[in-house]
């Protein structure tokens, strides 16, 4: 009997399995009946964005954690799909740091390509995941939002692709009962015009932190004050712009901070990550991990040690993104087809993930982090018929793309670097990105 597969997330990793799977199909292969199931109304994850925040027309949480004028934070060239290029989306080379619609186009693009969206089942949530080991199946429980409408069905196979940027992590401090001001989480940050004219306190040193103060900076706020609970990031910033330690309590408009000095503050945003959430998942299939490279319980990253026909994809901590969703994709694809034998060994399985978690624990710093991801990413495809491509080139990017940043955190966007898939140099962008105010796609793409 056909095999079927369960794929939770029509973001840029469930959307890799879907392409793994069709381009078996393409090839004659037989492949398993595959079903996504997607809680938005379209395709694209993260990168489809939503003016929403809270909860979605339905009353789901809402997933998207980005915002306006938002444009990759890295080089596009790190991130490039080895079968389907930047060059052959748009008909020629791009700038290295496209804004947030210029990738989502180009996430499309491959899968319309594919012809897999009649794979999906959009506006439908996936409520429950039960597995029983007599029958060695799962049962998946959704909500159709459209119909309104809950059934479940049963799958050999079920592949975890539901993202781990959306469920914010929100600490409180004391006195933010009594803030005049906005209090919000990065993942309900939508435009930074809000904040024009005004003094913000950002709160973390993450990405979010790093970039939303860039924005609100670049769109006209008074001020940013970060405050960091280890060590500031470092970076040589504008001179509205400074880094203090620990937030320890806020008055109705005034955070004080743990070096005894004080700002007056208009708004407060945390940028204190974000937590890996499954509510669909029962204890015995739900992954715990942190925001790591080497992910808790995870043999090759990808398939759960307590139960290895579930598998999760693009649940580390990434420098590497959508050609590493691809790479574990086309892995999982062939564990799944019975190409690549998983050991019938728990033992097994975990010495596997506690190797990996020892190799990243002995590096010291980025360049080390990068390569490892790097290497994760090369032995993943030189298991499967994954287009081969010059991963050592993309780690080169990377850490290019950091020493950039330490030259000049609002220019390191204006930089260009090679395509490792096509060997071509990206182009200047025609406006540096600090005067570039309009980021549609028509804007970006004009010569
Ligand atoms: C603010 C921000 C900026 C970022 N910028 C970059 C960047 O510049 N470059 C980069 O490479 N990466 C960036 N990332 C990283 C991002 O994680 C990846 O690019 C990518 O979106 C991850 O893909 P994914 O498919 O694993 O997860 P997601 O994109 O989160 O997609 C998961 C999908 O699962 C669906 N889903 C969730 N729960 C359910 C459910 N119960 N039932 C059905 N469907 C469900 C969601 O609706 C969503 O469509 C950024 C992340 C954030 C938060």
């Amino acid at each position: 009997m056909t095999q079927r597969v369960a794929v939770i997330g029509a973001g840029p990793s469930g959307l890799a399995q879907l392409r793994a799977f069709q381009s078996d199909a393409a090839k004659g292969i037989n492949i398993p009946k595959v079903v996504c199931f997607e809680k938005q109304s379209n395709w694209g994850g993260l990168w489809n964005y939503t003016w929403r925040t809270g909860v979605d027309e339905h009353g789901e949480p809402v997933h998207g954690s980005m915002y306006r004028y938002l444009w990759s934070n890295g080089p596009k060239e790190g991130l490039e799909f080895a079968d389907y290029s930047f060059e052959e989306h748009f008909g020629k080379q791009i700038a290295s740091y496209p804004p947030r619609a210029v990738m989502f186009d180009y996430i499309q693009g491959r899968v319309k390509k594919a012809g897999v969206r009649d794979w999906i089942r959009f506006s439908t949530v996936v409520r429950n995941v039960t597995y029983d080991a007599d029958s060695d199946k799962f049962t998946v429980t959704v909500h159709d939002q459209a119909t309104d409408r809950m059934y479940s069905e049963v799958f050999d196979w079920v592949v975890v692709a539901s993202g781990h940027f959306s469920t914010p992590n929100v600490p409180e401090f004391p006195g933010f009962e009594r803030f005049n001001g906005r209090i919000v989480h990065a993942h309900d940050f939508r435009d930074a015009c809000e904040f024009k004219d005004k003094d913000i306190l950002i709160v973390g040193t993450s990405y979010s932190a790093e970039d939303i103060g860039s924005q609100c900076w670049k769109y006209g706020c008074k001020s940013v004050t970060v405050s960091y609970r280890t060590a500031p990031m470092g970076f040589d910033w504008p001179d509205n712009w400074r880094e203090v330690p620990i937030l320890q309590r806020v008055s109705e408009d005034t955070a004080f901070f743990a070096d005894g000095t004080s700002k007056r503050v208009d708004a407060i945003i945390l940028c204190t990550g974000y937590k890996h959430y499954f509510p669909f998942l029962p204890d015995d299939l739900r992954l715990k991990t942190r925001n790591r490279l080497a992910a808790a319980d995870l043999y090759m990253g990808v398939v759960y040690v307590h139960n290895p026909k579930l598998l999760y994809l693009g649940m580390q901590d990434q420098w590497f993104t959508f050609n590493m969703f691809d790479a574990q994709a086309w892995y999982a694809r062939d564990v799944i087809m019975g190409r690549i034998a998983v050991p019938d060994d728990k033992q097994a399985l975990m010495a596997d993930v506690a190797e990996r978690e020892a190799r990243e624990d002995a590096g010291t710093d980025n360049k080390y982090a990068i390569h490892y991801q790097g290497d994760y990413v090369k032995e993943l495809i030189a298991l499967t018929d994954y287009p081969d491509f010059d991963v050592d080139g993309a780690c080169d990017a990377f850490v290019e793309w950091k020493n950039h940043k330490a030259e000049n955190i609002m220019g390191f966007r204006n930089n260009s670097y090679r395509s490792v898939i096509t060997g071509t140099m990206a182009p200047q962008h025609h406006t540096p990105w600090k005067d570039a105010l309009d980021d549609s796609m028509e804007a970006y793409l004009r010569n």
